[in-house]
């Protein structure tokens, strides 16, 4: 592959066809470039050999053995499966058992007293040492292992196997030499990085460690620094610092508290205090609370409304889903009553009402705006925006929340409020310019909500204990993945529907109230199921993650979250803050319908913990670094390489990069930027495309 381009299409590859392709492609892979860019998933040593006597369950070990016997020539059974064949092999120190399932031709290759090499995982089963479908070569007569030393191990899906993906990688790195350096000199020069061609052939196949771990700092920091310089670009303007205006009409915490039917708590109150000093100040805030569910955000947030209201400024608290929007709404039009002019703007709103509404914005009329994304088109203006709140931040996109911000004239202040609190590492990259207040204590009363996971064995059981909570006038969530049966599979996968669910759960209590909420509903229908549930007329809500976010109903004592494996454990402890919000004992249980070791690991997680700080921590580095990042939850390019559970130190070196880079060339347009400019522009093309 001499000298091909790395943008030629990955169908150049020998052994590519289109079916296989087609695979790749759903991987993300479609040039060559692509496949470079598909990044190990980890390696494999096989430079250190081992005796046999000296393999270990779970330890990945390359060795040389012989073959001693082999089983029977594969025989079909009933269902067309096959018996598997199994070779046993060893040298002077052991013997070992390697199994492979599907097995053709298998009985020509491994032929008593020939020898061969073999790397893979030993597994301990029934007493005996295994490797199941181990990679393999023949060995030349006492010959050394000819290929790379240490191997590349990818990603793969049906279709696919980690042979044909090493060559074709391997194959591809001919490309690499051709892929254009596109960090600038001075850049490489000063982080002593490797240069891209060299980090991109030896992220894959390198000589030795130390290769290895060049070719990663590179490529780990080149995403961070893609990744800051592209957020800092968006935020361009917005730095702390800049210019805003002072709220001085004179409302303290002390003062606001009044207003609420409780007291604040002591963390609400010193939050509240960071806030008003912030707003005081001429300095345009920008700042994030993060609070677990539970902890009184929303009083929060209605202080600081207050504050900019009374000091003559218009405010705006935009939320993640209708539901929650039109749940702020109700509250805080219920404690601005006769105060504050409250309108709420969400994207059914008819076009009459909705534009008296919007007329209401611009002439200033309106105080307060609570609304959805609704907030953010075009056509929204505020007369004299002083305040924007974004709720749950964790759902918005870096875009939204810099175009809610440019709503005003003026610069505004801003406040983030996030529940599911970030990883320190998460917070520095993603909201690096935001002062930070934790709201670190529940108000009084509140008891820990009593967690525990049950196999589908338990569903009865489960089921006789909602029956009793209701009884005792408790009220319960049962949440499922799917909103119907048959969506992606899910028949055979096991997946519970939250309309076979509900149709269950009817038969199961006829004599009880239960109702279904998903995301496909009329909004009409969404918010009559909501109010009525909030209003005790609904003992069993059966639901999708929709009621995720936010929403408030103390009288809900019960959470059950049906096929549990299939939640982040972020999202389980969002689910689970959905009770527990008033004086009675609450309940979460987990129903796994799979115990594969990373969904009990999680239940394990909430069941022993119930600090959302511990539980992020804990999300990060149980999840790869892109499924965190994705551009699903944060609007941003997805990580291929960093981890930002581990790689808080090269994040700060990037970003210090980063800033340098953007102060000496805002627009990244001077000749030796140039590259970089475009790959960020790239990057966050479909960022900016958001809501800029
Ligand atoms: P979150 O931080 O999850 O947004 P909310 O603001 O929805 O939490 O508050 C949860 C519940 O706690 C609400 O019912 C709210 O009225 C109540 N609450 C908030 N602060 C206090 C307090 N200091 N004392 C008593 N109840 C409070
Ligand atoms: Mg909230």
């Amino acid at each position: 592959m001499q000298g091909i381009d790395p943008q030629a299409s990955v169908r150049l590859v020998g052994g590519v066809g289109p079916r296989k392709a087609a695979v790749l492609e759903s991987l993300g892979v479609r040039t060559i470039k692509d496949l470079l860019y598909n990044f190990p998933r980890t390696y494999e040593d096989r430079r250190n050999r081992v005796s046999v006597g000296a393999l270990k369950d779970g330890v990945a070990a390359a060795f040389a053995a012989s073959v001693l016997s082999v089983s029977a020539k594969p025989a079909y059974y009933a269902k067309g499966k096959k018996t598997p064949f199994t070779v046993l092999v060893g040298d002077d120190t052991g013997a070992v058992e390697i199994v492979f399932f599907n097995s053709r031709y298998m009985d020509k290759i491994f032929v008593t007293g020939k020898q061969f090499l073999f790397f893979g995982m030993p597994q301990r089963n029934k007493g005996r040492l295994q490797l199941i479908h181990p990679d393999f070569e023949n060995a030349a007569e006492g010959g050394e292992y000819s290929g790379h030393g240490i191997m590349p191990i990818y990603a793969l899906k049906s279709g696919l196997s980690q042979r044909d993906m090493q060559k074709w990688h391997e194959e591809a790195l001919a490309a690499a030499e051709l892929v254009e350096e596109y960090l600038p000199e001075r850049v490489v020069a000063e982080g002593k990085l490797c240069g891209i061609s060299r980090a991109l052939s030896d992220i894959h196949f390198p000589e030795d460690k130390e290769a290895l771990r060049q070719a990663k700092y590179r490529l780990v920091f080149e995403e961070l620094l893609l990744l800051q310089a592209g957020l800092m670009r968006l935020k361009l303007g917005r730095e702390s610092g800049q210019r805003g205006t002072a709220k001085t009409a004179d409302v303290t915490a002390e003062g606001f508290e009044g207003l609420l039917p409780f007291s604040f708590t002591g963390a609400q109150r010193r939050v509240v205090g960071e806030v008003f000093a912030d707003m005081r100040s001429e300095r345009a805030m920008n700042r994030l609370v993060q609070g677990d569910v539970g902890s009184g955000k929303t009083a929060v947030a209605a202080a600081a409304i207050y504050k900019a209201v009374k000091s003559g400024y218009q405010a705006v608290l935009m939320a993640p889903t209708e539901i929650l929007a039109r749940q702020h709404y109700g509250d805080l039009s219920a404690l601005f009553e006769g105060r504050l002019k409250t309108a709420l703007i969400t994207s059914g709103l008819p076009a009459a009402e909705r534009e008296a509404l919007l007329g209401g914005l611009a002439s200033g009329e309106v105080d307060l705006a609570v609304g959805t994304h609704a907030l953010i088109q075009p056509d929204v203006a505020f007369g004299n925006l002083g305040l924007a709140i974004t709720d749950e931040q964790h759902r918005f996109g870096v875009g939204q929340r810099v175009a809610i911000a440019r709503k005003g004239g003026a610069v505004p202040d801003i406040l983030v409020m996030t529940a599911t609190p970030i990883p320190r590492s998460l917070a520095f990259v993603l909201y690096g310019d935001l002062d930070m207040s934790v709201i670190d204590e529940m108000p009084p009363g509140r008891r820990r909500i009593a967690t525990r996971s049950v196999g589908q064995g338990g569903r009865g059981e489960v089921y006789d204990f909602a029956a009793a909570e209701i009884e005792k006038g408790g009220q319960a969530y049962v949440v499922a993945p799917l909103i119907e049966d048959g969506e992606d599979g899910s028949v055979t996968a096991g997946l519970r529907s939250a309309e076979s669910l509900f149709e269950e759960l009817t038969e199961r209590f006829p004599s009880r109230r239960v109702a279904l909420l998903h995301g496909q509903m009329k909004q009409r229908e969404k918010d009559a199921v909501m109010s009525e549930f909030s209003a005790g007329g609904i003992d069993v809500l059966v639901s999708t993650v929709v009621i995720e976010v936010g929403v408030n109903v103390p009288n809900a004592t019960l959470m059950v979250v049906e096929n549990a494996e299939r939640f982040g454990l972020a999202q389980l402890h969002q689910l689970r803050g959905r009770v527990g919000r008033g004086r009675a004992q609450s309940y979460c249980v987990l129903i796994l319908g799979s115990e594969s070791g990373d969904a009990a690991e999680r239940a394990r997680a909430m069941t022993e913990t119930d600090d959302g700080f511990k539980i992020a921590e804990l999300d990060l580095s149980m999840r790869g670094p892109g499924e965190l990042f994705g551009v699903r939850q944060h609007g941003i390019p997805t990580l291929r390489i960093a981890d930002l559970a581990r790689h808080i130190r090269v994040a700060e070196r990037s970003k210090n990069t980063a800033r340098a880079l953007l102060e000496s060339d805002p627009m990244l347009a001077k000749p030796e930027n140039r590259a970089f400019g475009d790959k960020v522009e790239s990057l966050f093309k479909d960022v900016t495309e958001v809501g800029l």
